[in-house]
């Protein structure tokens, strides 16, 4: 197959181009049918969407290449079934071939099939692309462990992913389709607090929110301090209002349960609630 591949390449590249691919049309190519479930659909162009959508390819390439060359990336994927056999990202695509995709299942039972994230990621830890600064900051508000810098270049952002297994959450697709990207997820929704209800619901974790433990401005864990310890550290008008503080350790802000908290609060349990009855 490596020959007949490098075979076409010399060609095309020599004084017959021409000829080349006219020969290659003549030889028609292979075709494979693949169909993409549920919110993978999001990845298709309207017309597209939730219908078989024939491959022709010359040489067979690997299944996780083809599904990203209809915009799929792979982070998005948790199933591939072939021909009724489930698969795995390496298998190389056949003349004939019956392919499906499947995202992550939240409550079917596949167990049995090849899962194709390396293991569910308990405890999730994120990290975050530059266009989801205030989705970060309502994560921390509820808990959960999301790194984020607006400078983060794309390599960066992959190089933490990979070596913190922090699933990746941005909007923009091509960066999912790096292949060191194993935990990735693309935000459909544009409203920052639509998109933590979503990533809430997608990931499962309602049950571990965690409200107001974390730093919303750095990530760090926040403290619990005494009203004595805050004295002085916080304004006066707080220390007269309030009777709970918290302290970030990581970059020193002070918090206490001002006329936000209890908006918040209600938000928060509106979200559980929500993203949890399904
Ligand atoms: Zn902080």
């Amino acid at each position: 197959m490596r020959d007949r591949h490098g075979g076409a390449k010399i060609a095309g590249g020599g004084i017959i181009s021409g000829n080349a691919s006219m020969e290659g049309v003549e030889h028609s190519p292979h075709r494979a049918c693949f169909r993409f479930y549920a919110e993978l659909n999001d990845h298709l162009p309207p017309e597209r969407q939730y219908k078989t959508l024939e491959k022709s390819f010359f040489l067979p390439s690997a299944v996780k290449d083809m599904i990203e060359s209809f915009g799929v990336p792979h982070t998005e994927v948790d199933l591939i079934v072939a021909n009724g056999q489930s698969v795995g990202f390496s298998y190389l695509v056949q003349n004939g071939d019956r392919i499906a995709v499947y995202p992550m299942f939240e409550s079917l039972d596949v167990t049995s099939e090849q899962r194709l994230r390396p293991s569910p990621l308990r405890n999730p830890k994120f990290v975050l692309d530059l266009h989801l600064g205030k989705l970060a900051a309502y994560l921390r508000m509820l808990g959960f462990d999301a790194e984020y810098g607006p400078s983060f270049a794309d390599a960066r952002l992959v190089e933490i992913s990979a070596e913190e297994h922090r699933i990746l959450l941005t909007r923009d697709r091509g960066l999912l389709m790096y292949a060191a990207v194993t935990h990735g997820y693309w935000v459909r929704e544009t409203d920052s607090r639509k998109q933590v209800a979503e990533v809430i619901r997608r990931f499962d974790l309602a049950g571990a929110i965690q409200p107001f433990t974390r730093c919303m401005a750095c990530n760090g864990v926040l403290e619990r301090i005494s009203k004595e310890q805050a004295q002085n550290l916080v304004p006066e008008h707080a220390i007269e209002l309030y009777d709970e503080f918290q302290h970030c350790g990581q970059c020193g802000r002070f918090y206490w349960r001002g006329s936000h908290y209890d908006r918040m609060r209600r938000w928060i349990r509106e979200l559980a609630s929500d993203t949890s009855a399904r």
